[in-house]
């Protein structure tokens, strides 16, 4: 298989060699919707902008067909310029945990407007921000905001390699922290070996700090440490893997992480950009009770604006510039709107007028966890569907999915049927085997059973 972009496995999606042109058989098959305008949209929209997308993904290339064009969302739903409606298990790929335009965040986007779109002076929405971060994760003493993930990722590692005064990496395979060149890497075939870069563009010796290892296989970082003595800075991890579909962390596996870390002076950065304020009110760490050094952010965090953060240890947190001398920055961060927007969507969550949020996603994530596992044994394909909290993902593949070799035995031409069959039903999943599903506080009980319906007649036709 080619890869371009491989350290994720985003990328193995996004070449997985269908051109969006060619129309496979289960495509004509499922697919009776008028799409006319997306499809024009679209074939404009290659001459523009590469690929027609500005984000990989997006372009359906794991699944074959043309992506529709979106130009209202609400709720759970998002509205093609078709006028087709679809419950939208992508939910803009993560940040709407709430509704799609909840009213409050909103208003407060339109209020904060309306005082200026940018300052680039300290603005007090920043201390706010600062201060709701900290207050619902405990482990985060300090906090800086970017404009993204991958800048949260990429200037989390900086951090950890200048205050520990080390180069290398630990991250996983599977895991994805971002584009930034050190991170873009796949996993070698040993253990131990230095990364290589995935994508063009980056030098190799831009990776070879970044150590690739299996994902919730503790032997192989206990060799990454021995074989690198008092040499690696940091450990970067999703805690709950959800860029190769989903995987949980075996038990006892965080806690390793935690332990060696420690033991090394190594610092334990936890990538809770997906799971973060998702997987409860402190995120995965908040979940499974571990104490990271330091956490990225994004998503949830911007209410459906661009925005990352980074935070930790006050000690840490103080080598940044203009305390310290890692240097970080950004024109935009900390942007008036944007904390508008995340201070509201932050707030609702934890506002007793919302209720148990955290509860209410638990109990909906179930019930489709449980109607799709019944819906595909009665079908008799074998799935494996993972779920954390809101978190999904089904693969085709009748072996439990705990890393990425796992995940890599999924039926992929199953999941292009199932993809494309509820579709057809009006249920928009990712566009990839290898992304997470995520559930929003706007799906219904009726939601729930409709998708449970259509994956069984999906399933069944397949
Ligand atoms: N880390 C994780 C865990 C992510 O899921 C993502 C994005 N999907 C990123 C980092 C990068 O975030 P962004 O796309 O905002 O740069």
């Amino acid at each position: 298989m080619l890869l371009r972009l491989s350290l994720c496995v985003k990328s193995l999606s996004d070449d997985f060699g269908i051109s969006s042109f060619v129309e496979p058989p289960f495509l004509r098959y499922f697919s009776f919707m008028n799409r006319v305008k997306s499809e024009q949209l679209f074939a404009e929209a290659l001459n523009y902008i590469p690929g027609g997308v500005n984000s990989p993904v997006r372009a359906f290339r794991a699944v074959g067909g043309t992506p529709f064009f979106v130009n209202k969302a609400k709720g759970s739903k998002v509205w093609d310029v078709d006028g087709n409606e679809f419950i939208d298990y992508v939910m803009t790929w993560g940040p709407a945990i709430l509704v799609h335009t909840h009213p409050k965040i909103i208003a407060a986007i339109k209020n904060s407007a309306e005082f200026g779109t940018s300052f680039g002076i300290p603005n007090p929405l920043e201390l706010t921000m600062a201060k709701l971060i900290c207050r619902m994760v405990p482990s985060v003493k300090k906090v800086r905001m970017t404009n993204s993930g991958t800048e949260a990722c990429m200037s989390a590692i900086r951090l950890a390699r200048g205050y520990t005064k080390r180069d290398k990496i630990i991250k996983f395979d599977g895991c994805y922290h971002g584009h930034a060149d050190s991170l873009l890497v796949k996993a070698g075939s040993g253990a131990l070996t230095f990364g290589h870069p995935d994508s063009a563009g980056v030098p190799a010796a831009f990776t070879q700090h970044t150590i690739v290892l299996p994902y919730n296989d503790m032997e192989s970082v206990k060799a990454a440490f021995a074989a690198n003595p008092d040499d690696i800075a940091a450990i970067i991890v999703e805690p709950v893997p959800g860029n190769a579909g989903l995987y949980l962390p075996r038990p006892g596996y965080l806690e390793f992480l935690r332990d060696i870390t420690t033991r090394s002076g190594t610092v334990l950065i936890f990538d809770e950009v997906m799971t973060g304020f998702r997987l409860s009110p402190a995120g995965a760490q908040g979940r499974f009770h571990i104490t990271p050094d330091l956490s990225t952010f994004g998503k949830i965090i911007g209410g459906g604006l661009p925005v990352g953060a980074f935070g930790g240890r006050a000690e840490i947190m103080d080598y940044l510039a203009p305390l310290g001398p890692v240097y970080q920055a950004g024109t935009l961060s900390g942007n008036p709107i944007a904390m508008a927007a995340g201070i509201a969507a932050l707030e609702e969550l934890v506002s007793s007028e919302t209720g148990n949020v955290y509860s209410k996603l638990e109990q909906l994530a179930e019930k489709l966890a449980e109607g799709m596992k019944q819906a595909a044994q009665s079908a008799k394909i074998p799935v494996q569907f993972n779920r954390c909290g809101s978190m999904f993902c089904a693969y085709f593949t009748g072996q439990p999915v705990w890393n990425l070799a796992d995940a890599m035995t999924s039926d992929r031409e199953r999941f292009k049927k199932f993809f494309h069959g509820m579709l057809s039903e009006g249920i928009y999943l990712a566009p990839s085997q290898f992304e997470a599903g995520f559930i929003s506080v706007a799906h219904t009980e009726e939601d729930i059973e409709k998708t449970v319906h259509s994956a069984r007649k999906v399933l069944e036709q397949m």
